[in-house]
């Protein structure tokens, strides 16, 4: 009942602490030890219940626990491991701010990508190199386009706030990010699927984007 009981590391444990994160809430309670365990996973959760931590935590102690093989360093596109996709500027910058905090002094590299602010910036932060790339689905397919960006890397991908996301009309957007994480030589990758509701775009999504995944609704 506690953060120092599960398994997520010492550097990621003391952030944690840092953060003055003692007890998990219920959705990092259940999706934690699921994500960790490798498993894919479609949560429902609301805004405020934690679950920016819920998909991080995995993420940073996968990447801690199996470091990349093979990944070429000073390559000129982006490299990132992780791929968080939000539907706004606010909440992408809201979930790099954390996702920071949990990072510290870990050597992971987190990175955010959105529109409506100069590309330039943004293009300047990913050549310096990033591990987790917090990004909307416009900017990222633009930063596709223009080749900075390969998801040929990506271990784990998140959707936050999915039915948000289709509702802003993400969806074209979002299947073709995915669609090239899919493209060979890709390797496996660990998806989590958050979504306030559950109705049945994404349900369509949940079968198309996840594998033999748990469903977990909080
Ligand atoms: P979120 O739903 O991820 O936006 O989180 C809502 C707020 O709760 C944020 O301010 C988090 O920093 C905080 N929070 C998340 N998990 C915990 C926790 N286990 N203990 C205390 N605060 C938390």
């Amino acid at each position: 009942n506690t953060f120092a009981e599960i398994d997520l590391g010492e550097s990621l444990n003391e952030n944690i602490r840092r953060c003055k994160y003692v007890k998990p809430t219920p959705v990092q309670k259940y999706a934690i030890p699921i994500s960790l365990a490798g498993r894919d996973l479609m949560a429902c959760a609301q805004t405020g219940s934690g679950k920016t931590a819920a998909f991080c935590f995995p993420i940073i102690a996968g990447i801690l626990r199996s470091p990349p093989i093979g990944r070429p360093r000073g390559a000129r596109k982006a490299l990132p491991l992780a791929l968080i996709l939000s539907p706004t500027r606010e909440l992408s910058s809201q979930i790099h701010d954390e996702a920071k905090k949990f990072a510290y002094q870990t050597g992971i590299r987190v990175v955010v990508a959105y529109g409506g602010a100069p590309i330039h910036n943004q293009l300047r932060e990913l050549e310096r190199g990033v591990d987790i790339l917090v990004a909307t689905p416009g900017r990222l397919g633009d930063l596709l386009e223009r080749a900075r960006v390969s998801l040929s890397y990506i271990k784990y991908l998140a959707l936050d706030e999915a039915d948000r996301m289709l509702d802003m009309g993400f969806e074209p957007q979002i299947r073709r990010i995915v669609e090239q994480m899919d493209m060979p030589p890709a390797g496996q990758r660990q998806t989590m699927l958050f979504s306030a509701t559950f109705p049945r775009e994404i349900q369509r999504l949940a079968s198309d984007f996840l594998w033999n995944y748990i469903f977990l609704a909080v």
